[in-house]
């Protein structure tokens, strides 16, 4: 079997350091969100970079190259730690970087006078503790929020700790001559080490910048899916929720009512109280509207128009909800400052037949609605070609397209 060559470990691994450095710069452009941490990133994987590179080029006759190896690796496993600390699990550590980083070269400039095996042995218990603990931390962040992109650095990161571990019992049991690259396993072992320890760089700085990406995909979808004034779903992420919304409906035996509810005069509100006051009554209309509808689909469609898909058993049990929220509007005046605003809402209710197209039953909803205005206001009308009762296609829906 042919030894490991160290040489070509250690400039593989420090060019991925360069390499992961110049791809923590890339990902901070695409969020600047991350900023901070992919900061972090970028120099701990830069001075990783450095300490490899001159580790695997310098004087073989040297010693001090050996400290600065492990010093930048040390410092590398710190800084990439706090980073993918804030950037995975959401956990931003108050103290700044540099305490750690000092402490880290301070740990190390205390054990390396006492002698290699000391040094090599605190060098592997300080890489092994930070990186089990931070693989912890990794792993119970997954039990909450779950993306392909946290999994794999989870698991990488876990496989990171284990091989300081390992790294740990091997030096810990070596008692011979000292190794410029600290590894002290034997082969094939050594061979697999390195071969790990040399690509890791590259694989972490590629699994960081597709987490950033998850990150910010994710941001942005979060965003156009929701209603920045009111918190409510936006009109695109109704949308998108309404047809899996009726099938679940359908799964269940029951039926799905669109309301299309309209604070009425709302303009008038504006006018005369101005456009803050009118801003706080929509706040307050959506959160009653949630309140009122426990279980509901509720979205800001347009200005100051909801649309509500609700869970029904049948259009009168519809008609009554719809009824109920009205009452609960028109009867508590919304408080504003120190004025109380009586507010009405007009609404629009049409049944959700599972055959029929989304927007046709919107059309419908918006029909009824226009009655309600026409007719009044503060007030409920129901789609007259919906009226026969939900029965009806109840019985048909399961397994209806
Ligand atoms: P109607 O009873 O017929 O619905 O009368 P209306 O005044 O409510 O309807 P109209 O469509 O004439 O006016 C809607 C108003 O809602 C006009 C617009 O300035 C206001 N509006 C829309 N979006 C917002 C918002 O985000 N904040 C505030 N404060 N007002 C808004
Ligand atoms: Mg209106
Ligand atoms: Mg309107």
């Amino acid at each position: 079997m042919q030894p490991i060559d160290m040489m070509s470990a250690l400039v593989t691994g420090g060019t991925g350091g360069f390499i992961a450095a110049a791809l923590m710069r890339v990902a901070m452009q695409t969020d600047r969100s991350l900023r901070r941490p992919l900061l972090l990133c970028f120099w701990g994987f830069l001075v990783l970079g450095i300490g490899l590179s001159q580790n695997a080029f310098s004087d073989r006759a040297l010693r001090w190259p050996m400290f600065a190896g492990a010093t930048a690796t040390l410092v590398c496993t710190v800084l990439v730690s706090r980073g993918l600390l804030a950037i995975a699990a959401g956990r931003v550590l108050r103290h700044p970087a540099w305490v750690d980083v000092a402490l880290a070269v301070g740990l190390l400039a205390v054990a390396w006078p006492q002698g290699p095996w000391l040094f090599g042995v605190v060098f592997h218990a300080a890489c092994a503790a930070i990186s089990t603990a931070v693989a912890v931390v990794l792993g119970r962040s997954l039990a909450t929020r779950r993306s392909a992109a946290e999994t794999v650095v989870a698991a990488t990161f876990a496989l990171y700790a284990a091989t300081w571990v390992y790294g740990l019992w091997t030096a810990a049991r070596y008692h011979g001559p000292e190794l410029r690259h600290l590894l002290y396993m034997p082969e094939p072992m050594l061979s697999v080490y390195a071969v790990a320890d040399a690509l890791l760089p590259l694989v972490v700085g590629a699994l960081v910048l597709n987490l950033a990406n998850a990150r910010l995909g994710a941001r942005l979808h979060r965003q156009a899916s929701t209603d920045e004034l009111t918190r409510l779903l936006s009109r695109r992420a109704i949308n998108e929720r309404a047809r899996p919304f009726l099938e679940r409906a359908v799964a269940r035996g029951r039926g799905v009512a669109l309301l299309l509810v309209d604070a009425d005069r709302f303009k008038h509100v504006n006018d005369t109280h101005g456009h803050e006051a009118g801003d706080a009554v929509l706040a307050e209309l959506a959160g009653r509207l949630q309140a009122l509808l426990p279980g509901a689909l509720v979205s800001r469609y347009g200005g100051e128009e909801f649309l509500v898909l609700l869970e029904t058993a049948s259009l009168d049990a519809a008609r009554a909800a719809a009824e109920r929220l009205r009452a609960g509007i028109a009867d508590a005046p919304v408080p504003v400052g120190t004025r109380d605003l009586a507010v009405t809402v007009s609404t629009g209710l049409a049944l959700w037949p599972p055959s029929a197209e989304f927007g046709a039953v919107l059309r419908r909803a918006d029909a009824a609605l226009y009655e309600a205005k026409r007719t009044g206001r503060d007030r409920v009308v129901d789609f007259e070609a919906d009226a026969a009762p939900l029965s009806a296609w109840e019985a048909a829906a399961p397994g209806t397209p």
